[in-house]
């Protein structure tokens, strides 16, 4: 059986790459915030997304006429590379600018762009996203929200589940079905639902610790106007694989539990072997990952799709995040971990779940290893 080779090049960095992240670094040591686990998801602030935008560093790579930088996409991966290391509050910006901001730039309309994209820039327009349905999940093309055709626009109805921060997001990008009697993959489109719209209720799905994050989006007859349409109908299924790809590359699927690792081997006692042997296999793998990361980001800023590259750092990454949870546990317990272990334990169910679960990933490297 003929394989196809998957395409790692050597990733290269771009020149000042490292004036950069000196930058990052002086910004971060200025600023006041607790390092956590996974706070690309956990840690909402928008006064911090604010202060990072003022800096430039959100939709870093979007053109300037509509707020952006006109950085390149591997300027963004040392900036993120920073703020995720150092365990920054970043939540609150973060699906705008990895995912939503890009789909915009590359399917969205210019009116739908001019209104959007330069308040997400400025780091005080938050979206959420609304894949998932109750009975929807690894199996998207299953769902069933319906956005019927009416004079202006659409009446879309239906529930969305595991929508992280829709209580404090602007807008949901979501996934909905325009052509009920249409193939599965093909009656469906992507539109931006404002969520101070009437018939929107959001409800909370509380974690065990009590946190909240998670939410069930419920939409009753919800007036979606025409503007609010991204792409061309009936495209939703290209265009979402093409979302996920955004979703799915970047250093945040191996680095949740970076900040756990740098205290791990901050406590460690000197002279102790086998700790020290425990860390080497970890610095390992991370520095191989980055590697992978950073080539994924390569080859998206030379215009390519690597969904297969992508899903496999993805897999890789998320074992790794979790790897790092059980050494620090066998390593140092207690005592100055307690706070970020504890964080990162309640935080790693999700890991290999969201954007994508490992098993659904695995048969995206599968397939297109056989070239399918
Ligand atoms: C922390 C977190 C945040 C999230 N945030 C969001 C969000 O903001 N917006 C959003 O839309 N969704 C979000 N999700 C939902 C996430 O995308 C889904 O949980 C994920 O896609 C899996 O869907 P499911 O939970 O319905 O599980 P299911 O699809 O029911 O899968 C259950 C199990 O069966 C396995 N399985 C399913 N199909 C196959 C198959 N064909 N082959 C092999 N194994 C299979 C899966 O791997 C999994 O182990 C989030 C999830 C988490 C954990």
């Amino acid at each position: 059986m003929p394989y196809r080779r998957l395409s790692f090049p050597r990733p290269l960095l771009p020149d000042g790459s490292d004036g950069l992240r000196l930058e990052v670094r002086g910004f971060l040591s200025e600023q006041e915030f607790e390092p956590r686990c996974d706070s690309w998801l956990s840690g909402f602030d928008p006064e911090f997304s604010r202060r990072l935008a003022v800096r430039g560093w959100v939709g870093m790579t979007w053109p300037e006429r509509y707020g952006g930088h006109g950085r390149s996409p591997l300027d963004r991966h040392v900036v993120i590379e920073e703020l995720l290391a150092a365990g920054a509050p970043v939540a609150a910006h973060w699906i705008s600018d990895r995912q939503t901001g890009p789909l915009l730039l590359r399917y969205g309309s210019e009116e739908l762009r001019e209104r959007l994209l330069p308040a997400m820039a400025r780091g005080e327009c938050y979206f959420c996203i609304g894949m998932s349905e109750p009975d929807s999940g690894s199996d998207l093309a299953s769902l069933r929200t319906a956005a019927t055709r009416v004079d202006g626009g659409y009446l879309v109805s239906g529930s969305k589940v595991w929508t992280s921060h829709a209580h404090r997001s602007h807008f949901m990008l979501a996934l909905v079905r325009t052509t009920p009697e249409a193939e599965r993959h093909e009656g469906l489109s992507q539109v931006v639902i404002d969520l101070s719209s009437p018939g929107v209720e959001v409800r909370p799905i509380r974690l065990l610790t009590g946190g909240h994050h998670f939410n069930e989006v419920v939409l009753r007859e919800v007036l979606v106007p025409d503007a609010m349409l991204v792409g061309r109908e009936g495209e939703g299924w290209s265009q979402v694989l093409t979302e996920l790809a955004f979703e799915r590359s970047g250093p945040e699927r191996f680095l949740s539990t970076f900040p756990l690792l740098r205290q791990t081997v901050e406590v460690l006692p000197a002279g102790d072997g086998h700790a020290a042997e425990e860390v080497g296999r970890l610095a390992a793998r991370l520095l191989a990952l980055r590697r992978l990361s950073l080539s994924v980001a390569g080859a998206i800023e030379a215009g390519e799709a690597p969904a297969v590259e992508a899903a496999l750092v993805k897999d890789l990454g998320t074992r790794f995040e979790r790897d790092v949870i059980e050494s620090a546990r066998s390593l140092a317990p207690d005592g100055p971990l307690a706070g970020l272990l504890a964080q990162a334990v309640l935080s790693a169910p999700g890991f290999t779940l969201r954007g994508g679960t490992s098993e659904i990933l695995r048969g995206v490297v599968a397939r297109g290893l056989l070239g399918r």
